[in-house]
Formats: structure tokens, sequence, C-alpha cells
């Protein structure tokens, strides 16, 4: 059934399939943009691409706000065959200089003031990177595109790469995962069919755009059904809420901490929402308070899924219909399979507690350019998530831990030991461990214990300003804990629950 509904499709033709031309797409401040509008700007933008050489196959790195420009530059790329490569909004020049690089990227879209902000002109990033072409997302682009003809587009084949998404594994080090038009496109199908989606629906698009779970659940599903997506650039309370209510959202996709404040905001009376029809939690674990209060009180379904970007990113929903577990993130999506295994990859049974496997039409073709790596997290087909749960006697899914030590701060992602080699980096740093800590709001903070080389003195001040320039301001430790010595086992490996503990 789903291999049928996804036959052929790709980034190319999915808008179309429930859409029609005069059906409102993107909303942005006072813009409405059509379903026929967006089919010829993305169109356009694809002949400026194809005009500065840019083939099927190639790598564009996009580094854009939640704008309609994200949306075209986007299925433009994808349009012609080649690969979109988001960048995360918050990297610095070094991080990414690295995706860049590894990247292979031909060319940028770069926003206007994101360019401003990174102090470089168009030449030197083109000349630095080697890059074909930086096309810089404002005013003139807009008037080249507004002259460009449509060229006839090259065939795509579903199968192929469509985007280049960077996360970071175990090793810190960031790994672009290989997603194509089927894996993306079958997520999407998917998650359409739970959430009952139509063209009547308006979503709210508020989580980035360049992470998978904001562009898959807030992009590619609407677009997918025909609906219409109100496009804002970041979560500011007032600002969402009047917004949910002036352009009777329907659909709301976020992080807990987006539910956190929208819940207390229910509850001190001062908003409503009638049109909200279904919510969606993801990226992080909902607490169960924040789901009841929703779901009992306000009677507004907020459904919790789980995903991981490898996976496209949608593994598991909480059924509209049918039973939503509280702590539980549902069930496996129509065309994904999940099971539990051992340390050694045999299966576990119902209830019992190991490593969360992942089988499916969504599932990643690999890291780019490491063999090794995606050996290691695909094996015999199955992606190795590295979270700890179990299924219990219904199919249903339980997340219990997270096997890599990842932090996640407002949705975003910190891995620990990525800081920890930056704290190394102090001459006067003997040893480091970070750790996320609970925080209400941000679901967690980060935690830096350092421990001075004998002689040597260190305080906080010290320890923050070594590490702002080289971290990206949503990985900087809230925290920074001076001690004499890190808790070990006996093998010496540093005990991080301890630290916890603390
Ligand atoms: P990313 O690749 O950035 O999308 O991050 C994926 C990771 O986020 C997963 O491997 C999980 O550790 C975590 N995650 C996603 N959804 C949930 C959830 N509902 N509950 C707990 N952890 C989650």
């Amino acid at each position: 059934m789903l291999h049928e509904k996804i036959k052929g499709l790709h980034f190319g033709s999915f808008y179309l399939t429930h859409s029609k031309p005069e059906d409102a797409a993107l909303i942005y401040h006072d813009q409405t943009i059509t379903y026929g509008d967006l089919h010829t700007t993305v169109e356009k933008y694809a002949t400026c691409l194809h005009v500065s050489g840019i083939r099927a196959g190639d790598v564009v790195a996009l580094s854009c706000y939640n704008t309609p420009e994200f949306i075209y530059s986007y299925l433009a790329i994808t349009r012609l065959g080649a690969i979109v490569a988001p960048l995360n909004l918050t990297l610095t020049i070094d991080e990414l200089t690295y995706i860049l690089q590894d990247s292979g990227a031909k060319a940028l879209f770069i926003h206007e003031k994101i360019l401003g902000k990174l102090s470089a002109s168009t030449e030197q990033l083109q000349a630095q990177f080697r890059l074909k072409e930086v096309l810089v997302i404002g005013e003139a682009l807009t008037a080249r595109v507004h002259t460009a003809t449509a060229i006839e587009p090259p065939e795509i084949n579903p199968k192929a790469i469509a985007t280049l998404l960077y996360t970071s594994g175990t090793t810190g080090k960031p790994k672009g995962a290989m997603l194509s038009h089927e894996n993306l496109i079958a997520d999407t199908v998917a998650c359409t069919d739970v959430l009952d989606l139509t063209s009547q629906d308006v979503f709210m698009c508020v989580l980035p755009m360049f992470h998978s779970f904001g562009f898959t659940t807030s992009v590619l599903l609407p677009l997918y059904a025909g609906s219409t997506i109100v496009i804002h650039e970041t979560f500011h309370p007032k600002e969402i809420m009047h917004s949910l209510i002036a352009h009777h959202v329907s659909v709301f996709c976020g992080v807990p901490a987006m539910f956190v404040v929208l819940a207390q905001a229910l509850k001190e009376g001062k908003v409503s929402f009638p049109s909200l029809r279904v919510a969606v939690s993801g990226g992080a674990a909902l607490p169960v308070e924040i789901l009841t209060l929703f779901s009992h009180q306000y009677n507004i379904p907020l459904m919790e899924g789980y995903g991981l970007t490898e996976a496209s990113p949608v593994v598991c929903f909480n059924p509209l219909h049918g039973e939503k577990k509280p702590g539980s993130v549902g069930l496996p999506l129509t065309g994904v399979e999940v099971r539990i295994a051992d340390e050694q990859g045999g299966n576990l049974e119902t209830d019992q507690t190991g490593e969360i496997l992942v089988r499916g039409l969504n599932v990643m073709q690999g890291y780019l350019n490491m063999p090794e790596a995606t050996a290691d997290t695909i094996v015999d087909g199955w992606l190795h998530t590295g979270d700890i749960g179990f299924i219990d006697s219904d199919g249903y899914v339980f997340i219990v831990d997270r096997k890599k030590d990842l932090i996640i701060t407002r949705g975003l992602n910190v891995y620990p030991r990525e800081i920890e080699e930056v704290l190394y980096k102090h001459p006067a740093v003997l040893e480091a461990a970070v750790i996320g800590m609970p925080d209400p709001v941000k679901g967690e903070i980060v935690k830096a214990f350092v421990v001075p080389k004998p002689g040597e003195t260190l305080d906080r001040r010290t320890v923050l300003d070594f590490l702002k320039p080289q971290l990206a301001a949503y990985k900087m430790p809230r925290f920074v804990e001076i001690i004499d010595q890190l808790p070990k086992n006996a093998a010496g490996k540093i005990l991080k629950k301890d630290l916890r503990k603390q």
C-alpha cells in the first residue's frame, strides 16, 4: 500500500499530488504564496542553479532562516537531482568549514543576514570553499529569479540522494546522513496517514527547517497533503500564540519545551486554540504532565512521536484515534519495523529493555564518506539508533535512555564529547566531562566538570571564555564546576551517571 502511494514520487512532483494551483501553500508575515506560485518560483530557482553549473549529484549547501526562500532553495536543488545540505544556523565558522569541506559542496545558498554576520564576501567564500557559486538570498536573487525562464528539468530517480543532514554520532564528529527522495517521501506519506491530513489543514512551522524533525513534519507533510504552512523564524510565545489563533492553525509540531510554554498559557486561561485539532511532540521526551493537560483538560490530542535524522526522521507515533499511552512514543509507522536488541544484536522479548533497531523505507543510505561508521550503524538492514527502550505487549515503544550521551537542549543536539574535546585543548585542563541536566524549559542544559592540571588554577569565566569562540551558542555550558577528580570505574572510564547524581 505505502509502496503504491509513493511510487514515482520525488521532490520535483510530490507537492503537486494533493494541491490545486490556487490553494495557499505558504503564509509568511503578510505574504500568501499559492501552490502555483511556489511551483513557478522553484522552477526558476532551479534555472539559476543550472546556469551556475549545478547538475544531478552535486551538493549544494543551504544556510537560511525559516522563510519561503528556504523552501524554494531546497526544492530547486533537489529538483535538479542535486543534493541539499541544510546548515544549522548557529554553527561557528570552524563548524561550517568542516561541513562545507566534508560534503564537497559545489554551491551555497546563503541568506544575506547570515552572510553579513560571517563578515566574509561572496568572493572570499567562493575562493575558500572552491564553490561554483554563492547565491545570496535577498533582493538581488529575487530579481535574478524573476527574469529566469524555466529549464526542462532532468528525470529524477526516487532512490537518488536528496539531502545530506549533518548529525553527530557517538564520536561527536558530525556525519552527513544521506537520505534519498524515497526515504523522506515514504516517511512523509506514512505520517500524513497517521495524522489524517488534508488540504484543509493549516500547519504552524516554527521548528528550524534545517533540522530533520522540522523539515519533515512542518514542511514536507503539509506540502504533500496540499495544506497551508504558516512560517515563523523562531518561537516567540506571544507571537506564536497570536498566529495560531489568527491563521486558524490546525496542526502544530513542536519540541516539548514549546508545549511547556503553551500549557502554562492555557493553564492561566490567557488563550484557547479552537482550530488546533492535533499537536505533535518529538525530538525529546515529553513530560507526561504536559501530555495529560493538553489531552484531557483542553481536548487537544498531543501526540508524542519518536525519530532520528537517520530515519528521515519519524519512526513511531501515538495513534490519533487509538490509544495514546502516556510515556510511550507510540507504534511504528507503516513501512517501518522496530525491534529491541541485546548487545549482540539478538532479539529481546516484550517488555525487555535493549537498543532500539529500525528497518524500513525511511532508513538512510549511510553516512557520506564514512563506510565504517555506516557499517557500525546499519547492520543487516537494521539501523542501530543508540536509544534504549522496550516494546510492550500492545506493540507500543517506550524510550528509556540514550545510549549515546546526547544532550538535547531546546530540541537541538549537543554531544558532550565535542565540548570535552575543546576543553581538553586548554593547556591547564587535565580532565573534563560534560553532561546534560534536566531543565523545565529547555529540556536539558549543558554542565561541564573540569579538573585542572596539578599546580594550575582555573575558574568558570576562563573556561567559558575559552569555549565561546569555538562552539555554537546552544552548545555552551550553562554551568562549569571545577573539581579535584572525576568519578571513574575500575577500567578508568568516567562515570557520568555519578556526575549526574551530584
Ligand atoms: P536527531 O537525529 O537530531 O533527530 O535526534 C534524535 C534523537 O532524539 C533520538 O536518537 C533520541 O535520542 C531523541 N528523541 C527523539 N524523539 C524522542 C522522544 N520522543 N523521546 C525521547 N527521545 C527522543
